[in-house]
């Protein structure tokens, strides 16, 4: 039998993952041999004769746990992006086992009482350390014995929980999808669309992640989109239940941490760092958000002659933006074709600020073979890393658009970063892959995410690339969807794909004039999700919720926010990110980030847009410093300041 090929480093350039010979039945082989070497490694540490350094604690904490590390890469990207049954068995089995294995090292008090004495002059080091001390704190390494037997009980339930979670919600995309026999309830797709949906003389529309599907906004059936809306809002039933649970079993678990609650908890090492700080800004924006919606929705209604309902909010949107702006979001989509706008627009814009340059290389492989790998090269021509991307939909592919590591950039090891984008979008049967302008900032975002972990230069792996508190992760990807519609890029890549005509200039401004309409809808239905994370998990320990249901009407009515018209972007029974997703009490995240976004897409249009000294200054003072220092320090290195929220409610139509 050959060698398992997790068991070795990849001799694939830059370490990536061996995907074309990694089979499922070497997963768990390598889980169990990758942990076990682990706790070796860490016996050694504590074993050791010699007093406690930094080097032989913490940098050897770094350097353990190779085998694990490459195994849990390689399975969780496949896990999320082309799941099987085979591999949701596994998940489930090995998700609680993982759990108690980073739990043997947190809880090991041998390690914690030498973690303690380490000492280092060294400013990078000392950051690290922190980190440590910190993780090993909050992880419960002061409990007694009691606490954390109970402890470790909590954290391997949360973790089956989760699994679960996310297993019903990849199965309810299908179970719960649209379906209907007769091509005329579509109206309002065209033909390609509908085409594509056929499977056995049926037309069976899956559900994408969020309340408000896509579809809504074409459907001219009215009872059609009522019944694609109600499908999307009661999935996956079950999840009630599950999320019940967690934020009981979350809230016992920060009670047992010290924390009044499991928000108070997940904040404490956020750059909010405090309840206090997110609900203050919460505060500031809920009103002025609900008084645009309720506007919007009289335009709505104005426009649609009767009273709207939720499932009716997108069709009129589009219909007033059609009337008052002359806007057809779907004119703009025979201009951004899948290729064009990766090479010519977001590549194009990367090229434009900071020199680097991608080759396709054909010959490296991803887990499916719709992944594309470009290698990317330093203006001086030095290899700076790959990009992969995972551009389609497939049935065993989670929602939404994330980016990920296959390998971390670290001096330790003098390894340069492999990081993956993955998006959602619809492969056509036939012909060019076609994107709505939704699609196309998504693209740019993620490309954010992945230029953090490219131009990561830091010694530690733990604090590589976008390894940053999740309220400030979001805040590079956000800068980087400003080059979507900066003129310069567009023109660039928004060409139609049949006569290579630019976008006309008028279709631009439109589309600018038409964005401004609809900001209530988008700021409440994200505000209500952030709002209802953060009921679930300000519960105090022992406190009950009978009926998920009610408990998050109730939550969204005591916050303000429960307007009928407008549902949370997620509901609890498919808000993937809390339950699944590691965002708990940290959905608000996104609108937190968005303030260091607009600060600093403030500043490059001060500083002349699209050019190479701004595209390094940022590169110089924030992008390569990962989580290596304190993430505000970064960004005041880059802003020359403290931020501001005015540009954010500017942005938002807020003030
Ligand atoms: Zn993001």
């Amino acid at each position: 039998m050959a060698e398992n090929p997790l068991f070795a480093p990849s001799s694939l350039p830059y370490q990536l993952p061996p995907f074309a010979e990694i089979r499922e039945e070497h997963y768990l082989p390598a889980f169990e041999r990758g942990m076990a070497e682990q706790l070796a490694e860490v016996e050694a540490i504590t074993g050791s004769a010699e007093p406690p350094t930094f080097d032989n604690t913490i940098a050897a904490l770094e350097r353990s746990g190779r085998i694990l590390q490459r195994t849990a890469t390689a399975f969780f990207s496949v896990v999320a992006s082309d799941s099987t049954d085979g591999v949701m068995e596994i998940e489930k089995r090995i998700s609680p086992e993982l759990t108690r294995h980073s739990d043997a090292i947190r809880l090991d008090r041998a390690l914690w009482a030498r973690i303690k004495q380490v000492t280092t002059e060294d400013p990078e080091e000392a950051w690290l350390l922190e980190k440590y001390r910190d993780d090993f704190v909050r992880a419960g390494a002061d409990l007694s014995e009691e606490e954390q037997a109970r402890l470790r009980e909590l954290n391997e339930e949360l973790s089956r929980l989760s699994t679960e979670f996310a297993q019903n919600l990849l199965k309810a995309a299908n179970d719960s999808a649209l379906v209907v026999t007769d091509a005329k309830e579509l109206d309002g797709f065209d033909e390609a669309r509908i085409a594509s949906l056929e499977r056995d003389g049926r037309y069976v529309l899956p559900l994408l992640n969020f309340t408000n599907q896509p579809g809504l906004a074409q459907l001219t059936d009215r009872d059609v989109r009522r019944r694609l809306y109600t499908l999307s809002v009661e999935r996956a039933p079950r999840n009630f239940g599950l999320a019940m649970r967690m934020a009981k079993l979350r809230a016992e678990r920060a009670s047992l941490l010290g924390f009044p609650d499991h928000a108070a908890y997940r904040v404490a090492d956020q750059t909010a760092k405090t309840v206090e700080a997110v609900e203050e800004m919460l505060d500031q924006l809920v009103g002025p958000a609900v008084r645009n919606a309720r506007k919007e929705a009289e335009a709505l209604a104005e426009q649609a002659g009767f009273a709207i309902e939720p499932w009716d909010w997108s069709f009129y949107a589009e219909k007033v933006r059609q009337a008052r702006y002359d806007f057809d979001a779907s004119a703009m989509r025979p201009y951004f074709e899948l290729d064009r706008v990766f090479r010519d627009g977001i590549f194009h814009a990367a090229t434009r600020l900071y020199g680097i340059t991608f080759t396709e290389r054909p010959d490296l492989r991803g887990y499916h073979e719709d992944v594309r790998v470009f290698e990317v090269f330093n203006e001086d021509g030095g290899a700076l890393g790959l990009f992969a991307l995972d551009p389609y939909a497939r049935p065993g592919k989670r929602g939404g658009a994330w980016m990920n590591n296959l390998v971390d950039q670290s001096f330790l090891f003098g390894e340069k970063p492999v990081v993956l984008n993955n998006l959602n979008i619809t492969k056509p049967a036939t012909g060019p892959t076609l994107l709505t302008y939704d699609e196309v900032t998504t693209a740019f975002h993620e490309f954010g995410h992945a230029l953090h972990g490219l131009f990561s230069e830091v010694r530690f792996p733990r604090v590589s690339g976008t390894s940053v508190p999740r309220d400030f992760v979001e805040y590079p990807s956000q800068v980087n969807e400003m080059w979507a519609t900066w003129p310069e890029v567009l023109a660039n890549y928004a060409r139609h794909h049949e006569t290579g005509e630019p976008m006309p200039a008028e279709l631009v401004e439109k589309m600018q004039a038409a964005e401004k309409f609809n900001q209530g809808f988008m700021t409440v239905e994200y505000l209500a999700a952030t709002l209802l994370d953060w009921a679930w998990h300000r519960l105090a320990p022992g406190e009950d919720v009978a009926d998920a249901e009610a408990f998050e009407q109730k939550a969204l009515e005591a916050a303000g926010i429960a307007f009928p018209l407008v549902r949370p972007r997620y509901r609890t029974n498919y808000f993937a990110h809390i339950f699944s997703g590691g965002y708990s009490a940290g959905y608000y995240s996104y609108i937190w980030s968005e303030v260091l976004d607009a600060e600093s897409v403030e500043w490059f249009k001060e500083n002349g847009g699209l050019k190479r000294e701004n595209g390094d200054h940022f590169r110089r003072t924030l992008l390569s410093r990962g989580g290596s220092l304190d993430p505000l320090a970064a960004f005041r290195d880059f802003r020359g300041r403290e931020p501001s929220i005015q540009p954010l409610l500017e942005r938002r139509g807020l003030v």
